[in-house]
This record gives structure tokens, sequence and C-alpha cells, in this order.
């Protein structure tokens, strides 16, 4: 009993018998018990406490009767067959719980303690018995206890035993002897199976309990016990570990209970939460998609490696083509290829580089090479053992390698280059800072050439910096219509004839004067901006060309405008380009809209666009045909009617068999399949002469016209200015002007310039922009220009009788200077009056270097010679 003392709260149970001593006469117990009777060897009442007799409990007790008729049916069962053989054979009994009858207006204490049976009630008791010797007859002294009270917190005592054995909590009663031992009054069942013993063994041998622990963990506990009770602590935390399970550890917190200062522990086995928390945290520290280590996880590794000084580099990379597939081919093709993305960073890199050991490597000094996903399509490599740049370059190259080689993703191969921005952390650093570097370098490999890496430079913030701003003045610049269109003519190379016009946009900045879409288209796309800035460069060309029309110029069959992504997966293009045509009174035909292959790719909205597009009747054409991973196969399976050869191609063809032999392929597959083919980037005569044996009939490039002004356009188609240039028939006014070693400026018959070319530019720095309408020589002659030949300059034209050979110093636009030879030559209509003249610059600075070189030669030699003479003379 006393081991839920204390425990329980409940105050001490009495325990309710002395045993009687043998009597011959009726003793009075009347004072101690006020239910007690007599019944002899058979089990007959043969003396009843006053009490009893005084039908007190409203019990049937008669003298002479049986006892057991005083009892329920089931009590006399109990009686006959328990408790009276048991009392004859041991001669006592205790606390026998029986159920007496008594009448129902009966005086047993409280009616709450008596149930009814059948038409009378019962009366719960507890008895107890003693065997009393007298006259060699056997009697037996019986004291009834008002039971209910009793039993009621015997049940209660059971109840509440029960109640904690099913408690899921592992309880432990402690109890610290004086010779220092520890005693375990009560330990639950839960905490028995956590010991793994049973309950049986425990009751058996208590000390089992102790035996379960290993030998440290049971030092332990003693100690921490002791010391608790010496400090009068009130609470205590041991961490022990079963004997058998080395590994487990079970964690005991423990609290004084006041009335008895014993402890009350409750054991919990750690081992699992510890295990859970782990899990916790690398559920926390995980990317779900990819199981790469999450941002999360690779801040707080960037951290710890900042923290421990240690040296590394962070590889940031994006995927170059992510959007496109994701938007093409459904998200479900974006997760397999990031997965399939994040599988291969994984392989790629050393085995020991995955979560598991980034998780628990709380100080990682082990060289490691750690891919993590950061979210959307960009990745992050954290490599430790790069010391050098050369190694950090090899691992870049692989990684770049790695990365662009195709996946299968949904039955089809797809190409996902990424680009990679690198940096070496610095102590000093900030984890955001490493990364934002890294970011920073990511964006500007991507600005320079997607699929590529490079190395972070602090001024590359700058820039980025400067892109931000250059994307909030673009903004601007759209509603305050800063851009506009250039047209650059395109050419049969046979005939010379404009068959068609590009329109290219340009974007006057306030501050920064002309900025090319090499540069604000990129951030135009970036930002969003690219569909309101393609709109509006479509929209003004178109008008621009149905004015041309109007006015009777002869304009070419066809306009082409670019078109970006994000206009091409509208589904409302055709239909407003439609509306627009047909507003401006353009027959459909006249439009050719220029896509590049990686737009045109595999994607049911731009699909359906393209169809519309192609249904309204406007055409379309692949630009930049040649780069990235263009196929021929991709020619037959596009909508398109005409293939625009890049410019990388047509540059290299002259000294390039491949580059050569790529264009001849191109041509012969667009003729296989009907479609047009344009060069890109014709800038020499020798180049439109190999395309034009190669089989390719047009060409676009500086040899024929730059992209022009719209005002320059009208001049331009009405053939003011020469643009044949193959031969020159004899006596017509056609004319080279594209000849790299020369210059040439054509200025009307004011001598105010209409037209440079490529060499003029290359070699001045001055774009027709610069110098349209102006005399040539008020950028190109300076303070040091002898005014002589300044003279014989103007003189040529004023007279109109044009120049030979006239020896000028010029002035370049960064202000460098350079000797030339001036040739003019007038241009006469048919009925001779002059419509321009050509003035064709051949730079002999090397001529004049060389010249003056000799000159000092010359004048060193006289010198030398005198003195020679001299010293000869002196001898
Ligand atoms: P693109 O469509 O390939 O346009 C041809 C580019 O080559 C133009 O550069 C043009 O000025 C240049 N070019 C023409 N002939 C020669 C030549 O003989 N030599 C050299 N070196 N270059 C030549 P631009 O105008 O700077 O445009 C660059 C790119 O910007 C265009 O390349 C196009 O992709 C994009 N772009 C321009 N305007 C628009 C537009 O309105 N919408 C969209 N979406 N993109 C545009
Ligand atoms: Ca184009
Ligand atoms: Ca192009």
């Amino acid at each position: 009993m006393c081991c839920v003392r204390g425990w329980l709260g409940v105050a001490e149970i009495p325990t309710p018998l002395m045993a009687p001593r043998p009597v011959t006469t009726v003793p009075d117990f009347s004072a101690l018990v006020s239910h007690w009777l007599r019944i002899d060897g058979v089990g007959r009442v043969m003396a009843l406490s006053p009490a009893l007799a005084a039908g007190d409990a409203g019990v049937c007790l008669e003298v002479g009767e049986p006892f057991a008729r005083s009892l329920t049916p089931a009590s006399q069962l109990l009686w006959a067959t328990h408790h009276w053989p048991a009392l004859k054979l041991r001669g006592s009994l205790l606390e026998a719980v029986l159920d007496m009858v008594t009448t129902a207006d009966g005086k047993a204490g409280n009616p709450a303690d008596t149930a009814l049976v059948g038409s009378s009630r019962r009366w719960p008791v507890s008895s107890s018995w003693q065997r009393e010797q007298s006259d060699g007859s056997a009697s037996f002294l019986g004291m009834l206890t008002m039971g209910m009270e009793r039993r009621r917190l015997l049940e209660e005592l059971q109840r509440t035993r029960n109640s904690l054995n099913a408690m899921p909590g592992a309880l432990l009663q402690i109890e610290a002897r004086p010779d220092a031992t520890l005693h375990f009054p009560y330990a639950s069942n839960s905490l028995l199976d956590l010991l793994g013993i049973t309950p049986a063994q425990a009751e058996r041998a208590p000390q089992r309990l102790l035996d379960t622990l290993s030998v440290e963990s049971r030092e332990h506990l003693s100690a921490v016990v002791a010391d608790a009770d010496s400090a009068g602590a009130d609470r205590w935390l041991a961490v022990l570990t079963p004997r058998r399970q080395p590994k487990r550890r079970l964690e005991l917190v423990a609290r004084r209970s006041l009335p008895d200062m014993t402890w009350h522990g409750v054991l919990t086995d750690v081992s699992r939460r510890e295990q859970l928390q782990m899990d916790l945290r690398l559920q926390a520290e995980t990317d779900p998609l990819t199981s790469l280590p999450n941002r999360s996880a690779l801040m707080s590794l960037l951290r710890q490696r900042l923290d421990g000084q240690q040296h590394f580099a962070v590889l940031f990379m994006d995927c170059d083509r992510f959007k496109q597939v994701n938007d093409s081919l459904g998200h479900d093709a974006g997760d397999k290829l990031l997965r399939l993305m994040a599988r291969r960073l994984r392989h790629g890199l050393r085995p020991a580089d995955d979560l598991v050991t980034l998780a628990s490597a709380a100080n990682l000094t082990a060289p490691l090479h750690v891919a993590a996903r950061l979210g959307g399509d960009e990745f992050v490599v954290v490599a430790d053992d790069l010391a050098d740049v050369e190694a950090l370059a090899a691992m870049a190259d692989r990684l770049v390698h790695l990365m662009a080689r195709p996946y299968r993703v949904h039955g089809m191969e797809l190409v996902a280059s990424v680009s990679v921005g690198v940096v070496l952390a610095q102590s000093g650093d900030t984890a955001e800072q490493v990364l934002r570097n890294a970011d920073t370098a990511m964006y500007e490999a991507k600005r320079r050439n997607r699929g590529h890496w490079v190395l972070f430079e602090p001024d590359m913030h700058v820039r980025a910096v400067a892109a931000l701003a250059m994307e909030s003045d673009l903004r601007t610049g759209l509603r305050a219509q800063q851009l506009r269109a250039v047209f650059q003519p395109i050419i049969e190379i046979a005939s010379g004839r404009v068959v068609g016009m590009e329109a290219l946009a340009r974007w006057h900045h306030p501050h920064q004067g002309e900025v090319s879409p090499a540069v604000f288209i990129p951030v135009a796309e970036s930002s969003g901006l690219i569909a309101e800035l393609g709109e509006a460069v479509l929209t003004s060309a178109c008008q621009q060309f149905a004015a041309w029309r109007e006015q009777g110029l002869p304009v070419p069959a066809r306009l082409s405008v670019n078109l970006s992504r994000a206009q091409l997966t509208n589904p409302d293009l055709p239909e407003r380009i439609h509306k627009l045509l047909e507003s401006l009174g353009l027959p459909c035909g006249v439009l050719q809209l220029e896509i590049t292959e990686s737009l045109a790719m595999a994607d049911d909205r731009v699909d359906q666009v393209l169809a519309a597009l192609r249904g309204l009747g406007v055409q379309l054409a692949l630009d930049d045909f040649g780069t990235g991973h263009s196929s021929l196969a991709s020619l037959q399976q596009l909508p398109v009617q005409q293939v625009k050869i890049d410019r990388a191609f047509v540059r290299d063809i002259e000294t390039s068999v491949y580059h050569r032999a790529l264009v001849e392929a191109v041509v012969k597959v667009a003729r296989a399949l009907k479609l047009e083919v344009v060069a890109e980037g014709v800038e020499t005569i020798a180049q439109a002469r190999l395309l034009a044996e190669l089989g390719c009939p047009r060409a676009q490039g500086w040899l024929y016209a730059r992209a022009m002004e719209a005002d320059a356009i009208p001049a331009f188609l009405q053939g003011k200015v020469a643009r044949v240039l193959e031969e020159q028939p004899p006596g017509a006014a056609a004319l080279v002007l594209a000849n790299r070693g020369h210059q040439v400026i054509v200025t009307d018959a004011h001598g105010l310039t209409v037209h440079v070319n490529a060499a003029f530019t290359q070699n001045t720095g001055y774009t027709l922009t610069d110098i349209r309408g102006r005399k040539p020589g008020s950028v190109l002659q300076g303070t040091g220009t002898d005014p002589r030949a300044v003279r014989k300059l103007s003189d040529a034209v004023r007279t109109g009788a044009g120049c030979m050979g006239v020896e000028i110093l010029n002035y370049r636009k960064d202000g460098t200077t350079f000797h030339s030879l001036v040739d003019i030559e007038p241009v006469h209509d048919d009925s001779g009056a002059i419509v321009q003249f050509v003035s064709v610059q051949t730079e002999i600075s090397d001529f004049k270097r060389i010249q003056q070189e000799l000159l000092d030669l010359r004048l060193r030699v006289g010198e030398a010679r005198a003195g020679l003479s001299g010293a000869v003379e002196a001898i």
C-alpha cells in the first residue's frame, strides 16, 4: 500500500483489524467496532453485537440462523466456496468483501452505500474473521466494516493505478535510501516497456530496473539524485543509456514530491526525438523537388564557411532556356528537367557532395563540393578546394559542359545550357554578399554569352545597377516615345534592287544618347517591357511604311519586323496585327515577322499564334540562322518562308571552309523547301560575290546600307544614292561605296553628307547620324589641318570640278589624327547636272610616317656625313 502513498496524494488508508485474541466470553467490542458477530463451527450465528442485534444496519441476522442466510445469493456462493473453507482451514480471514441483504428501510448508514437487490437492498461489507477456541469447539469472530467507503478507496486506488499504467508517459518513482541505494516504489508499464522488462519481472526484482542501464548511467543517476538531495534541489535531469543499446538516449526528468520527499520522474526516449529533429531539419533544408539543399541550407553553409575563414568558391548557375521549356512543354516537363539537372549536378560533383554530408557535417573542414537549389532554375555549387583561378576555371568549364549535354524529357531531347557566375569568397564578406556577387556575375555571363561562365569583378555591381537604372529609363522612354524604328534595306545581290527592309529599334536616351538595341533589347526582355516595345516598333514601322506607299515611293514588297517571345505567346497578336494592317490599308503579305529558332521551339501557344499569322497571310522569317542550336531539319518543321543566315557565318565565309559549307548547305536546303534566303551582315564586295556564287540571292548589310533614319529612306529608294556595286557599267553613275581600304563619303550637290561607308565609320568613329546633312570637313578638319588643303577640297565641290590626291590631315572622333589622300568626283544625272559628289579617302598615315622617318634618316646621315668630313678635315 505504501507504494502509492504520496504518489497519489491520497490519505493513508486505515489498516482495519487487529487480531482478536481468543475469548471464552463475549468481549465488549463496542468501543472498537460496532458491527461484530460470532458464528459456530458450522456457520450459525452465536452472538451479535448490540448494534447488529438492534437491526442497526437493517441486516437480518438472528442468533441460531446460518450466517450465510444474511448474504446475497452471489455472496452466499462466495462464502460457501471460498471464505468459509479458507477460514476453517487457516483460522483467520482478512478483508473478505461480502454483500449482506438489508431491508430497504434499514438504517444501514448512507443509503447511497446500499443497492437494491430484488425487493431488498444489499449492504457491502468488508469482513475479517478470527477463529476462537472455547471448550474445544471452534467458533469464529467476525468484524464487519461499513464496506462501501473502503471499497471505494480500493477501487479508486486500482483505477488510478490502471490509468497511471495506461498513460503513455514512462513514470518512475525514485527513493534514495540513507545508504545511497536507489529504490523504485513505482514504475509505470510504459517505463518498463521502454527499458525492456515486464511488470512481473519488475515486481519480482525491483532492482532489475537499474540493471537495464549501462554502468555509467547507473553511476550517473545515483550521483545526480545524491547531488539534488544534498543541494535541496526540487528537480533534475539525467540522460541515460540502456546497457544493451548504447546508441539510445533516455532522458529522465524528475521533480520532488513534497509529502514524502521522493522523486517522480518521466523517462523519454530522446533518441527518437533527436532523430525527428534531424529529420525535420533535413526537411526544412531540402528542396522537395530535387532533394538538393535549399536556400536556407546554403546560407548556413556559406556562413559557416565564412566564420571558419575558409577559402571557397561559389558558382551560381541559371538555366538559359528554362522559362521556354516551362512555357512550351508545361510545368511537368519543367520539373522533370530541374530534377534531371539536379541529378546531373550531384553526380557530376564528387561523391561526398550530397545533403547528408552537408547536414551532418557541423564542422566542415574536409574539402567538399555541394550543390544546392536556390529556387526556380537557379542552382549553386559551393566548392572548397579551388585554390587558384586555374582550378576554378577548370571547374566552371566542367560545369558548363556537364550541364550543356542534352536531357531527355517526355521523349524529347532538350538542351538546357547554363550561364555561370563565379566568385571567390573573400574574408569579411557576408553570405548574402557572396551570393549576390555570384548572381551578378551570372547575369554578366548571360549578357555576354549564354552558356558560359564569368568570374565576378567588383565593377559588375556598378553595371548591374546601371542595368536596373536602364530598365527604369526604358520604361519612361517608352511612354515618352523615345523609341523609334530605323530601316535597313535588303538587297537582291545580282541587281542591287531593294527587295525588302528590316525595321530595327532605336532608342535615344535623354542623357546617354543613342543606346544600342544589343543593350536595351535584353533589358526589355528581362524586365517584361519587350512586349510593349515590340508593339510600339511594329506599329510605328508599319505606319511609316504605309506613309511611304501613299507618297508613291518605290517601297519594296516586304517590311520585316523582329518579334520577341513575349509577343509570340500572346494569343491576341494575330488579331491586333490584322487590325493594324487593315487600318493602314496594308495587305498582310507586306509584313514579314522575324523570329529566332529558339522562339519557335515546340510550344502549343506559339504554334497557334504562328498558324494564325500564316492564316492572315503574314510572312515569317527565321532570323539569326546558324546561331544557337539551329538545325537544317528545323527549316522544314517551322512555318517560315524565309531564312536569314546569321552575320557570324557571313563574316567568316571567306576564311572558313566550314562556314562556307554551311551557307551552301542552307541555301540548298532552303531552295529545296522553296524558302527565300537572305545573308545578314554583308560588309564587303568579296562577301557579296561569294554569297552569290554559293547561290544566296539576297543580302543585308553595311556594304549596301546601314540601318537608316526614316527620313533618309526616300532618297535611298529613289536611287539618289548609288548602291549597285558589283560591276560598273561604262558611264553609269554607280560607284563602289564600300571598299575596305577606302573611306567613302557621298554628299549632295551642295557638299552636304548623305552617306558614309563602313570603312569611314570604322576609321573615324563618326556614323552617318553624326555627319548627315553636314559638310564632311566640319567633323574631319581641325586646328592642325593645312588651310590650303581645306580650300582645295571646298573648291572641288564649289566649282563642281572635283579633285585628285589632295593630301589632308583629318581628325577622328576621339581626337587622334590621320593623313589621307582625297579624291572627289562629281556624279551627273542624265541631263548632265551634278546630283552628288563621291569623296574617296585613302589613308596615308603609314606612308607619311615612313616619309617622315626617311626624312629624319636623311637628315641624320647628312649630319653624320658632315661630322665625318669635319673629322677627316681635322686629320
Ligand atoms: P537582328 O535582327 O539580327 O538585326 C540585324 C542587326 O545586325 C542589326 O543590329 C543591324 O544593325 C546589324 N547589321 C546589319 N548589317 C550589318 C553589317 O553589315 N555588319 C554588322 N556588324 N552589323 C550589321 P541592331 O540594329 O543593333 O539590332 C541588334 C538586334 O536587336 C537585332 O538583331 C534584333 O535581334 C534586336 N532588335 C532590334 N530591333 C528590334 C525590335 O524592334 N524588336 C525586337 N524584338 N528585337 C529587335
Ligand atoms: Ca532581325
Ligand atoms: Ca538577324
